[in-house]
């Protein structure tokens, strides 16, 4: 996974529903703001109107006043007190020439203009109170200028209201009258006349239907308000548990029920990179049940999965609180462990893999580590990954992949050139074959009793024009495992007989030539017809051609090796069991099958000569080749007492440094010709 990636996931990890939260929180806050803007607007409205009402009627009393005081014509207060409104008009002195309606004053008062007191003042308006003396009774008074209009008026003279009549004797101002359920604030307007002042009593009504129009808007918005913090409250709910749900198919293993790969991916990341723990020394380990389809296969899934959750179990219960464990595939475990010494590491993860060998009552299971060591650091390790750490220690369980014991492998660089090596094998192998770099070499078998050539194995050897002289050892394996083997045989096995055609067309006298046909090849069921077919086509007898089957191979598929050996009988070929006592007892093979030739695997003669044991071994292999017909021959020979033990104990054929190294066909020709004249040179004496 890339840092990139890696990043984006943590991310998605840590997430939260903060933002929702958040949101909810915002929009509930702004429905509330916009529900307390929304009432003061409706009640600026409703003031606004009112006020212009109420200042549009005390201008036109004062138009209409004026307009009788220069003309002299009409009965003006006649026409005032029919429209029923509360008013009382002073000279300029402050006498009050008439009065009328619901009003503390009367025609025997008069007004101090300079008592009205002071009560406040904004950038527009002088609000006074009118001290009615006889009542007591404190009024604002509100003296509208021409030029402002009312709405502004008003407003003020209720915050100043609010802010500074409240401070006097709350009792004696009159502020809220209420009557009928309707609630009202009557106030007094003044302007000027031509020779004094109007003073009119005006009010701020709210009604019923003003107050229903108010409750109505306030309403619909709280109901709006309501709806859409229910819906965002519910979308914060569905985010979590969907989050919840994410997080859990993201970051859980569905079969042990716990940490899956990507989540110790992401936690393995963050607790090597913590600036506290680049001291200490981890080991990333990759932990593979061995066999676990197997096991599948033989039980169920739910069986299966069963011992991979007791497992995962077992692992935790070996872990300290800072070390991890995550399943990552079917049969793989990701660990990270702490470790101090490298052989306490290696005997506890032994002992994991002793205990988890017996989670079973009724199987004993084979568990392989594969271990990366982290080394501390002297710094904080900034970015660690953690992906290419468990490749690592993948890779190091790899190489215990031939086997099905359990066992534990450190990573180390051989590894990596390993690989290496076999990608560039594999990037040559073709080319290789196409520029015939492949080569084949003659390692003649002698009789030792008679000293004479009696047979040859050809042996592969790669002359690259890219990587040099390659060995067998070093690509015969790779082709095995890529598949390239089943190409390489055919190509020997035409390579020989047709060697054998020409030598044969020359006179010389041919001795049977064994090729290597490789195990994977062997399951093959037409093998036998292929290489009947590339021998006939090369005009070889089969005779002289002896296939050769590594020991291994009889524990593939007995029955198609069967069949197939048969069939290379019957076609003429001669079969030989290779590295007999290199691996496998395959004592069981040789009862089965129709082999013709035994070839003892060189290890039994490393230590021959002084050890009788090894002796006996090899003297009872030969008898018993014997017994069942079938020649031997005696691989890796290279002493002179090895040779005199195997003739005396009657063995057939040795193949070894004793006599020969494989050598080119050139050199293998002379030998065969060098056989030829001690045949006629024999023939002479006898
Ligand atoms: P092998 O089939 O067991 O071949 C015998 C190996 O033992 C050869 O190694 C040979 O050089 C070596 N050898 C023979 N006598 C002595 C001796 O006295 N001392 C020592 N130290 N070694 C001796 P080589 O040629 O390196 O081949 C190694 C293996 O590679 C072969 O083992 C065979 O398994 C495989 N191989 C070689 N050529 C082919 C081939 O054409 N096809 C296939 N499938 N495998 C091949
Ligand atoms: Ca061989
Ligand atoms: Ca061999």
């Amino acid at each position: 996974m890339a840092k990139y990636n890696r990043k984006k996931i943590t991310k998605l990890r840590k997430s939260h529903i903060g933002l929702s939260i958040f949101a909810l929180i915002a929009i509930s806050t702004l429905g509330v703001l916009m529900m307390l803007i929304l009432a003061d607007f409706a009640l600026t409205f409703l003031i606004n109107t009112k006020a212009e009402t109420d200042a549009g009627r005390l201008k036109s009393m004062v138009d209409a006043y004026d307009t009788q005081v220069k003309t002299g014509d009409g009965d003006v207060f006649g026409l005032f007190d029919m429209q029923e409104v509360d008013y009382f008009v002073t000279d300029d002195t402050g006498n009050i020439i008439h009065s009328n309606g619901e009003n503390t004053c009367d025609m025997t008062r008069s007004v101090d203009y300079s008592d009205l007191t002071v009560v406040g003042q904004d950038s527009y308006h002088q609000i006074k109170i009118y001290s009615d003396r006889n009542s007591g009774i404190l009024n604002p008074v509100l003296i509208i200028s021409s030029e402002v209009s009312a709405r502004q008026t008003i407003s003020s003279l209720l915050e100043i209201m609010n802010d500074e009549i409240t401070d006097k004797d709350e009792s004696s101002i009159v502020k809220y009258e209420i009557d009928n359920g309707m609630v009202s604030m009557p106030y007094w307007m003044c302007s000027n006349t031509i020779d004094g002042k109007i003073f009119y009593k005006g009010g701020l009504t709210v009604n019923s239907s003003d107050l229903a129009f108010i409750v109505l808007i306030l309403s619909t918005l709280a109901i709006l308000v309501v709806i859409i913090v229910v819906a965002l409250f519910i979308n914060v709910i569905v985010n979590f548990v969907d989050q919840q749900r994410m997080k859990k198919l993201l970051f859980m293993d569905n079969v042990t029920q716990n940490h899956n790969w990507i989540r110790f991916y992401l936690e393995a990341g963050e607790l090597l990179e913590k600036r506290k723990n680049a001291n200490k020394k981890y080991a990333v380990v990759n932990l593979v049940f061995v066999k676990y389809r197997n096991f599948v296969l033989c039980h169920s899934v739910a069986e299966g999965e069963m011992e991979l959750r007791k497992t995962y179990n077992k692992i935790r219960e070996h872990l300290d609180r800072k070390e991890l464990c995550g399943h990552d595939n079917s049969s793989s475990f990701a660990l990270l462990l702490m470790y101090d010494d490298i052989n306490a590491l290696r005997d506890r993860i032994q002992k994991l893999i002793d205990e988890l060998s017996c989670i079973n009552d009724h199987h004993t299971f084979g568990f392989q580590a594969g271990v990366e060591l982290i080394p501390a650091s002297h710094r904080r390790r900034v970015y660690v990954d953690v992906d290419a750490l468990y490749n690592n220690a993948c890779a190091a369980r790899m190489t215990l992949a031939g086997t099905d014991e359990s066992g534990i492998a450190f990573f180390d660089q051989k590894i990596v050139e390993d690989h290496k090596w076999i990608d560039r094998v594999h990037e040559h192998q073709q080319k290789a074959l196409e520029n015939k770099e492949f080569v084949v070499y003659y390692q003649p078998k002698y009789d030792p009793r008679t000293n004479k050539l009696s047979g040859a194995e050809a042996l592969i050897r790669w002359k690259s024009a890219d990587l040099g002289f390659v060995s067998p050892g070093d690509f015969i394996p790779i082709f095995e495992e890529n598949g390239f083997i089943t190409e390489i045989d055919h190509y020997m096995i035409e390579h020989v007989a047709l060697d054998q055609k020409a030598w044969l067309d020359q006179g010389l006298s041919c001795v049977p030539v064994s090729v290597n046909v490789s195990r994977a090849h062997f399951i093959e069921e037409d093998l036998a017809d292929q290489i009947r077919d590339i021998v006939a086509g090369a005009g070889c007898p089969p005779e002289l051609i002896e296939i050769e089957l590594t020991e291994s191979a009889f524990f593939d598929n007995k029955a198609v090796m069967l069949r197939t050996i048969g069939l290379l009988k019957e076609y003429g070929f001669a079969v030989s069991m290779d590295d007999f006592g290199s691996g496998y007892s395959s004592l069981n093979s040789l009862k089965d099958l129709p082999l013709d030739v035994l070839k003892l695997d060189a290890g039994f003669f490393r230590d021959i000569t002084d050890d009788s044991r090894g002796e006996i071994v090899v003297s009872e292999a030969i008898r018993l080749a014997k017994n069942l017909n079938m020649k031997t021959v005696a691989e890796g020979v290279e002493e002179r007492e090895q040779v005199d033990f195997l003739a005396k104990e009657g063995c057939d054929m040795i193949q070894g440094y004793y006599y020969a190294k494989p050598m080119p066909g050139e050199e293998y020709i002379s030998r065969m010709e060098k056989r030829e004249s001690e045949d006629e040179g024999s023939g002479e004496d006898t």
